[in-house]
């Protein structure tokens, strides 16, 4: 049994602020030990639970984050950037199931460090989605399932709507986007193991994310100078006098790519 792990930063144990998101902030060599700490814990469970491969994908900022030379043997790392399918790469339609450690809620909500990419606001046939459900609607796309999101609370009631099926590992409590209630690193390892076996054991009454093509998307940029940009990426249409572009995929590629073209672009465009 084949199993997918896209494992961001923000949603991470103990982790409640920019200063443990990248290298030459303070507490980034604390924060990759807990996203470590998290990941490991969620491999070690699934393979307990019956899966045979691992893959890992390196999901947060330049996907440089987590150390081969720390991580569970078992697993096979997806790591560095550019890639295609940045947060989803190497995932094909033969895993059983995908699992989202250390995700967040999407940008504007309440939860410890919220976004979207570098969107404001994205929506997918007319559905608001932020990065657990943009990567969720990918994976029912190839037709596979999620089965569990870790993740602070409001990640977590993010993930029901999206996916109720889904199992929903809480390590922290938010008390602001940049603090939060956390567990213990044993609390929360042995949260994540007994989460982890709870949704392994759900797998084969999951059902993917059920979507058709085509597939609507429209991203909302925080400025016009990004909206510009995104709109000259072929197949995509800028809603006039705002900052809201829209496309139309007819297969996973062209849904994940597209977006993820814009998010480059998008932090690419100066404001001032
Ligand atoms: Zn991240």
């Amino acid at each position: 049994m084949k199993i997918y792990i896209s494992a961001d930063m923000e949603g991470i144990s103990g982790v409640t602020n920019p200063d443990f998101l990248q290298p030459n902030e303070p507490n980034y060599e604390y924060g990759r030990r807990l996203m470590e700490h998290d990941v490991n814990a969620v491999i070690e469970a699934a393979i307990e639970s019956g899966a045979t491969e691992i893959v890992v994908a390196d999901s947060h900022a330049s996907g440089n984050n987590l150390r081969l030379d720390r991580l569970h043997p078992s697993a096979t790392l997806v790591a560095g950037f550019p890639r295609d399918h940045y947060m989803m790469s190497g995932l094909t339609s033969d895993f059983s199931a995908v699992l989202f450690v250390g995700y967040h809620a999407r940008h504007g909500m309440p939860g410890v460090l919220s976004h979207s990419y570098w969107f404001k606001n994205m929506t997918v046939n007319g559905m608001e989605v932020g990065e657990i459900g943009f990567n969720a609607i990918y994976a029912g796309l190839l037709g596979v399932p999620l089965a569990l999101v870790t993740g602070d609370d409001h990640a977590s009631e993010e993930t029901k709507l999206i996916a109720p099926q889904a199992v929903t590992g809480i390590v922290k409590h938010a008390l602001s986007r940049t603090s939060a209630i956390c567990l213990s690193m044993e609390q929360s390892g042995i949260l994540l193991s007994a989460k982890t076996k709870e949704a392994m054991e759900r797998i084969n009454d999951l059902v993917p994310f059920p979507i058709n093509f085509p597939v609507e998307v429209r991203i909302e940029f925080f400025h016009s100078g990004q909206a510009e940009l995104a709109s000259s990426v072929s197949g995509v249409r800028r809603i006039p006098n705002s900052t809201i572009v829209e496309y139309k995929a007819d297969d996973a590629r062209t849904y994940y790519r597209t977006m993820e073209i814009m998010a480059t672009l998008a932090n690419t465009a100066r404001f001032f």
